[in-house]
């Protein structure tokens, strides 16, 4: 029993440090799969508690999202891998940027697990500012003003009906753009009407803040904007070159 906890534990270590020497993440799942199946796609932890984010996101929505609704993408998307992967080592992104080539599970699934993986790493705790720097002069330039681009993202986010996202993304010529994407599509993916990388994403499914907002989407995407880490943002916008 204790050689088992200790393996449990050295496997446990051992993934968390190769994450953490920011190895490939798809060497971090073989350690966990079958020698027979493709690598794993992984939920990494939170960086934050589950009531880390109130008031504006509560602990019991935070903890549903990433346990259940979250947890549930990534199984799904495991599932689709084993069936359609068959061994080769893709990594998300890959799979998403020819998702036309896959079954509509793989599409919901490989697009719920990015999007939530990046939703989770677009927040944090604690003030949230937009220093002088690349994403600011960026940001204004496109759209001349903070508040005129808070009010497009705010209009993409209200404007989607029913479930899905929307994104800040830096399109093929260099620009930022702001739009939406259906269900659990983003502009990573060759079938989304929108194309680019994107560097902000803001789920709009009910699961996201129906307990805590009920009908209220407005209040919960107004409030939103308190969490962005916009350093985190900027690194995207930089690796972009
Ligand atoms: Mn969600």
């Amino acid at each position: 029993m204790e050689k088992r906890t200790q393996r449990r534990t050295f496997i446990k270590q051992s993934i968390g440090a190769s994450l953490a020497m920011g190895a490939h993440p798809m060497l971090a799942g073989n350690l966990l799969a079958n020698e027979n199946q493709p690598s794993a796609f992984l939920q990494t932890p939170l960086s934050y508690a589950f009531n880390a984010l109130e008031p504006n996101i509560d602990a019991m929505t935070m903890e549903l999202h990433y346990t259940k609704h979250a947890a549930a993408y990534t199984k799904n998307l495991n599932e689709a891998a084993v069936a359609e992967i068959k061994g080769v080592n893709l990594s998300i992104e890959e799979v998403l940027r020819k998702i036309s080539s896959f079954s509509v599970k793989m599409r919901n699934n490989g697009g719920g697990h990015f999007n939530h993986e990046f939703f989770w790493k677009t927040m944090k705790p604690g003030a949230s500012v937009l220093h002088d720097g690349k994403l600011k002069e960026s940001i204004l330039s496109s759209f001349n003003s903070f508040d005129n681009f808070k009010s497009k993202l705010s209009d993409a986010a209200m404007s989607r009906f029913g479930s899905g996202w929307a994104w800040l993304y830096v399109d093929e010529k260099k620009l930022l753009q702001i739009g939406s994407t259906p269900n659990q599509d983003n502009p990573l993916m060759d079938v989304s009407n929108i194309k680019g990388a994107p560097i902000l994403g803001l789920d709009v499914w009910e699961h996201a803040y129906y307990l805590k907002y009920q009908n209220r989407r407005a209040e919960y995407v107004s409030n939103w904007f308190n969490l962005i880490d916009w350093k985190k943002v900027e690194e995207r916008l930089i690796v972009l070159g």
